[in-house]
Parts: structure tokens; C-alpha cells; sequence
């Protein structure tokens, strides 16, 4: 596993890079927003917020449009951080400085483990390799998704929200499950989390195919493409 660790403060980026080496990865240090966007993203991306150069907010946007590699976002305390708005800009976690080393690692790995499910042998939605719902083709191994024929560009998150409600079409998943399987146990976020992403993949892939049932959850539409519906709805 390669790191890029984006850390101006040079007392901070020696004992975390050394650390995060004695566990056995492979890390990249990076001093400046510059740098960091000109480097090789690796498998996960450790972004200092507050860094010389440039707003952490927009490295941390532009790393994640050129690709779809992890990122955990370093706040200071005291940041202002909204952190729907830090989902937006694409991080997959969070951790506040001061932190504590054993609780950065926990996060690496749990990062990683959430972010390959698609990609390996886990046991979550990522064991189907396609789902084939007629208006809706997804491509787990290349985390592809069609819409009524036509390549639909979505976030990582945004990709194993669909996969999961797509993994049990017609069904309404509860709120609480969902997050638990797309984001983390350990979530800590507020659940409007998951009306944000609900609302930006109703944009991207037509708000009817998406049911809300409020307070319970949500489901995808198996619509008249097939004749599966267990109520003989005609
Ligand atoms: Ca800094």
C-alpha cells in the first residue's frame, strides 16, 4: 500500500511518515498543495488542510476529480469544518489534530477496506461482478454505471451508495443500514450525509429512481423492465 502524505509541518510529517512506515506502507511526503496534485496519488491520500500554498479544500476537490483514491482530511482543531461540506469535496473520513497514531492507522485500513469493496473478495455488494436492472447497468470490477444506455460519472461514494441499493432493487433499505455499508460503523457524520448523496445521485440518474419512504429509508426503482414484483402490481 503507497501513502502520499500532504504535511507542511515538518515536525509532524518526519514521526507520521516514519510511523506509517514501521507498519508497512510505502509513503510519498509531500510539503505543498502544489506538490501534492503533481504527485502520484498511490492507494490513499493523507491531506493536511492548512497547508502554505493552497486552500486544502480545493487540493483536496481537484485530487479527487483526476481520480478516485481515498483521501482522509487532516483538520486542526478549531478549523471551521462542515463536514457535509467535506464530503462534497470528495474526503472519505476525517481526523482532527492532535491525533493519535493508532487511531490515524485504524482509519487508513478502515478507509481502504470500504473503498476496495467493489474491487475484491469482501463480503459486501462488491461479491456481484454486474447488476443488470435494464435502466441500470453496473460494472462492479471497473465501477462503471450506465444509465438508459449511457455512462453516468459519479463519486466513489456516490458509486457505493447505487451499488448497494442496486444490490436489493425494489427493497427499501433502512437509513442506518445503508450508512453502515457505505460509509463505516464508526460513521461520523450527521445521516443528512445520506440525503446529500441521495440527492446528488437523483441529479445524475433521474430523481424518480430513487423511493424515499421518510423516516425508513431508501430504494431504487426495479421499474417495468421486468415483472418480478412480488405484490402483482400491474
Ligand atoms: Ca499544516
Amino acid at each position: 500500500m503507497q501513502l502520499l502524505v500532504v504535511e507542511d509541518d515538518p515536525s509532524i510529517a518526519d514521526a507520521l511518515c516514519a510511523g506509517l512506515v514501521r507498519e508497512g506502507f510505502t509513503v510519498q511526503h509531500v510539503a505543498t498543495g502544489a506538490a501534492a496534485l503533481a504527485a502520484e496519488p498511490g492507494d490513499l491520500v493523507l491531506l493536511d488542510l492548512g497547508l502554505p500554498d493552497l486552500d486544502g479544500r480545493v487540493v483536496c476537490r481537484e485530487l479527487r476529480a483526476a481520480s478516485a483514491v481515498p483521501i482522509i482530511v487532516v483538520t486542526a482543531r478549531g478549523d471551521e469544518i462542515d463536514r457535509v461540506s467535506l464530503l462534497e469535496i470528495g474526503a472519505d473520513d476525517y481526523v482532527v489534530k492532535p491525533f493519535g497514531f493508532r487511531e490515524l492507522v485504524a482509519r487508513i485500513g478502515a478507509v481502504l477496506r470500504r473503498t476496495t469493496v467493489g474491487a475484491d473478495t469482501s463480503a459486501d455488494a462488491g461479491k456481484i461482478d454486474t447488476i443488470d436492472l435494464g435502466w441500470l447497468q453496473i460494472d462492479a470490477r471497473r465501477r462503471r454505471v450506465e444509465v438508459d444506455g449511457s455512462e453516468v460519472s459519479l463519486t466513489p461514494k456516490e458509486y457505493d451508495l447505487i451499488a448497494y441499493l442496486a444490490s436489493d432493487a425494489g427493497a427499501i433499505l433502512h437509513r442506518e443500514e445503508i450508512i453502515r455499508r457505505v460509509w463505516d460503523e464508526n460513521w461520523w457524520g450527521s445521516t443528512k450525509t445520506l440525503d446529500v448523496h441521495v440527492a446528488s445521485l437523483r441529479k445524475k440518474i433521474g430523481a424518480d429512481r430513487i423511493r424515499t419512504v421518510r423516516g425508513v429509508g431508501f430504494g431504487l426503482a426495479d421499474d417495468g423492465d421486468d415483472g418480478r414484483r412480488a405484490d402483482g402490481s400491474p
